[in-house]
């Protein structure tokens, strides 16, 4: 059996981070990305989270403690489609990954999703927050109600992207059309244009 979509995002997102790195969580859920995230870039890094929901902040803290320092770690009670207002001026153009992980956070109230609009805005966001050869990893879930548009909302968003300046590919595990899927958008060195 191959890796996991959430083991292959963090291969992908772990390949593209030394210590010292910027990187955002987009979704924080659970925490588990951002503690991933955080150990990646060490104490010299630098790592912004968000969520909209309490219980995921308080999740994502009750995970951090006891395993490493939460210093320059911070964390966001805000939709992701205002993130480049809490991203420094001068961090901006320098994120090395933005990791999102979509759908409802298991085990709370599945009402709460991601949508739509905040998910593109955040991901148009992140084309200028990412530093050249910088990837965002997007975990997608077309199994649940309002998932299969968004995913096909995402697929179509990739691919007006302009291919000189970013790469996309996606990942999926199964050919099932409700099976979750991988984006993986990398910005290409040298671009300077983000549209
Ligand atoms: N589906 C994944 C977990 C995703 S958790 C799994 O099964 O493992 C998704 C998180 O995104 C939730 O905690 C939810 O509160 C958060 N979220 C929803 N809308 C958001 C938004 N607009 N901005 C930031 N976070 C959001």
């Amino acid at each position: 059996m191959g890796l996991s979509l959430t083991a292959q995002a963090h291969a992908i997102a772990g390949k593209n981070l030394s210590n010292g790195d910027i990187a955002i969580d987009a979704t924080l859920g659970n925490g588990h990305d951002l503690l991933f995230l955080a150990k990646k870039v060490g104490v010299s890094g630098k790592i912004f989270g968000f969520d909209i929901q309490e219980q995921a902040l308080q999740a994502t803290r009750c995970r951090l403690e006891n395993e490493i320092s939460g210093k320059n770690i911070t964390l966001n009670q805000a939709c992701h489609a205002q993130m480049s207002g809490y991203i420094p001026k001068h961090l901006r153009g320098k994120i090395k990954v933005i990791m999102f992980n979509l759908g409802y956070l298991p085990g709370a109230n599945k009402s709460v999703i991601t949508q739509v609009d905040s998910t593109l805005s955040a991901l148009q966001q992140s084309l200028d927050l990412l530093a050249p050869s910088g990837v965002i990893t997007l975990l997608a879930y077309p199994g649940h109600e309002g998932g299969a548009i968004e995913t096909r909302q995402i697929d179509l968003w990739c691919k007006q992207l302009n291919q000189d300046c970013f790469d996309t590919q996606l990942l999926v595990c199964s050919e099932k059309a409700t099976a979750p899927r991988l984006f993986i958008i990398k910005k290409r060195t040298g671009s300077v244009l983000s549209i």
